[in-house]
């Protein structure tokens, strides 16, 4: 059943469907180099939205936020959300990235059907919106240095300060803005700027610039260009020749809007654009405790080799839920359960945690893995003694059926169910207790055999040979204890890693109570130590035939999976991804 938590910018697109604010839009499908919105049928799709990842790094649980949001609303009504590349920052990009986003958007389930874009597409239509400007006195050819124009653009008290190019005629801009494509000028020594207000209050409206040399080979234009646009010039321009609707951004972006919609209501007024134009919202981004969502600090824990890469199941990163073995479901129910809004908080990654727990135990068949083995030895079973018992896949889902699990004199059980000592409350193998192994038979504790140094080797138990579950008469044994096992024989040894948060403190980095005024803590300095455990266990034999992603449930451990990455053909290698209670919360 969907749940949908309130979310405010469902009731503004609810409202724009009632007005029909969008209801005049043409639309010819992809838009090419020029202003191609004029043309072609009525937009048969009521909204556009748009996820508009730059392509210089792995995508992360806050863009799942944002993709979740974008494709959500299309869905629901009756809409298209693109997937656009924006490629305006050529250092920085690569191909790898654009890969990885476009197999992290589908995994979380999102289609964008051929509505795939990039910014790098409209470089000829910006390039031509800023000779409009230009030649229609909206934008100048800036000389300054980099630093006399921070400088001159004031501060939030004081008024900017005219830079001396200011007043350049449109003729000479335009033949510096020329052969500044040319490539006759180096890095820096030019900037194309919007003409607005030195002096507004806003101080993104201070002539922003919008067009930069760089003598850098994009990864799609190659060298065809050495002057690149500014991210705030391009976007509102990608936004207004896709036909989008609601162009969604995160709250840093609200003091841009205005020059957003300024930018664009020039260009219509040029007849660049059609109407009607998008309109940009805001909401609050993401904040999540223990991770790191900043794409600087996950590329220093990549580069500085304190995880094994983007896709290490540690990482906050799409890639690494997945080997984690979270779900794209469990992301779809976090997203819905902490909405959206435009008041900026922190979530706790128990919630996470908890969304990824719920799908996972409605996904996850049940099995049974001893993590620490013991050797338990049923003396009163005879050595070449085998049975079967039946075991349920799910414990509320009997449609799942069972499966059998073998049953012999020696097993494995898990170390911390026996004690030669009980302390208080403890009901599991001790000296003269009685336990239910479950799914088999209620066995009683007779003692156990020890080393030289005093470790306990193996349990001795007896089996009460008329007790086995599901069998008559088995619960007139009224027993406390209930504890999982494998055959010896026939459990087969292998390597789990148990993954853990990758960060010890809710906010890595951030100044602690006490420390000294002048301190700078470094995020790396909390990273948890025990983030990745890799341990010898035994498993089912049924384990061995898991394929890649197969998720399953090891009772009274946790879900795991079976890393997509490491696991080969009849060795799987299994990841947790989260225990069964939350051991985190206090
Ligand atoms: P970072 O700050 O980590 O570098 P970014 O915002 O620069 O991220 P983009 O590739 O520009 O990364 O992001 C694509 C989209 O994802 C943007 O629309 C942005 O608003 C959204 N987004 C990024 N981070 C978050 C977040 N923490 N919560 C919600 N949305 C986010
Ligand atoms: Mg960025
Ligand atoms: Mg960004």
């Amino acid at each position: 059943p969907e749940v949908k938590t309130s979310n405010f910018l469902r009731h503004i697109v609810e409202a724009d469907l009632a007005a029909g604010t969008h209801a005049s839009r043409h639309w010819c499908g992809k838009p090419g180099s020029g202003p191609q919105q004029q043309a072609g049928a009525p937009d048969p799709a009521k909204i556009r939205t748009r996820f508009p990842p730059e392509p210089n790094g792995y995508l992360h649980f806050g863009h799942a936020k944002s993709i979740l949001l974008n494709f959500g609303l299309a869905r629901d009504y009756g809409g298209a959300c693109h997937l656009r590349f924006d490629d305006t920052n050529p250092e920085k990009e690569e191909l790898e990235y654009v890969e990885a986003i476009i197999d992290a958007v589908h995994w979380l389930g999102c289609d964008w059907g051929d509505n795939l874009y990039h910014a790098s597409d409209y470089f000829d239509f910006m390039y031509q919106a800023a000779e409009y400007l230009i030649q229609a006195g909206h934008a100048y050819v800036d000389s300054q240095s980099a630093s006399d124009m921070r400088t001159n653009r004031g501060t939030l008290t004081a008024a900017g300060k005219d830079s001396p190019y200011r007043n350049r005629s449109a003729a000479e801009s335009l033949d510096l803005f020329h052969r500044m494509k040319a490539g006759e000028f180096p890095d820096g020594s030019h900037v194309l700027r919007a003409r607005i207000d030195m002096a507004s209050p806003n101080i993104n409206l201070r002539d922003p610039a919008i067009y930069r040399i760089r003598h850098a080979t994009h990864h799609r234009t190659g060298d065809r260009f050495c002057v690149y646009p500014m991210y705030t010039f391009a976007h509102p321009i990608e936004d207004a020749l896709e036909n989008i609707t609601h162009s969604i951004c995160t709250l840093e972006f609200e003091d841009q809007r205005p020059f957003y919609d300024w930018l664009l209501e020039r260009l219509a007024e040029g007849s660049l654009l059609a109407r009607p134009l998008p309109r940009q919202y805001e909401f609050s981004r993401l904040n999540l405790t223990y991770v790191v969502l900043s794409k600087r600090k996950l590329i220093q824990l990549v580069e500085e080799k304190h995880v094994a890469g983007w896709d290490d199941p540690r990482m906050p990163t799409l890639v690494g839920a997945r080997r984690r073995g979270f779900t794209p479901e469990g992301f779809q129910m976090f997203a819905e359960r902490i909405g959206v809004t435009k008041s900026d908080s922190m979530i706790d990654m128990s919630v996470l945690e908890e969304c990824q727990r719920e799908h996972l135990n409605d996904i996850a068949p049940r099995r049974i893995a001893v993590l620490d083995p013991l050797k338990l030895i049923l003396t009163n079973v005879a050595p070449d003694h085998e049975e079967l018992c039946e075991a349920p896949n799910h414990p509320q889902k009997s449609e799942w059926g069972k499966r059998s699990v073998p049953f012999s004199r020696e097993l494995w059980i898990e170390r911390e169910d026996f004690t030669e000592t009980p302390p208080k409350g403890y009901f599991r193998l001790f000296p003269g207790n009685r336990v239910r192994l479950r799914y088999g038979f209620v066995i009683e504790c007779t003692g156990c055999e020890k080393d030289a140094a005093g470790n306990v080797t193996a349990v001795l138990a007896e089996l009460l040979p008329d007790s086995k579950s599901g069998t008559p008469g088995a619960d007139t044994y009224k027993v406390k204890g209930n504890i999982h096992w494998l055959s010896a024989r026939h459990a087969y040894p292998s390597e789990v890693r148990l993954y853990d948060r990758l960060f010890a403190v809710p906010a890595p980095g951030a100044r602690r109570e006490g420390d000294p005024e002048d301190l700078e803590r470094d995020f790396l300095d909390d990273l948890n130590p025990d983030s990745m455990q890799t341990i010898a266990v035994q498993l089912e034999p049924a384990l061995k035939d898991a394929l890649p992603e197969d998720r399953f449930q090891f009772e009274r451990h946790g879900y795991f999976v079976a890393d997509r990455v490491a696991s080969r053909h009849g060795a799987p290698v299994f990841n947790r991804a989260v225990t069964l209670k939350d051991s985190w919360s206090k």
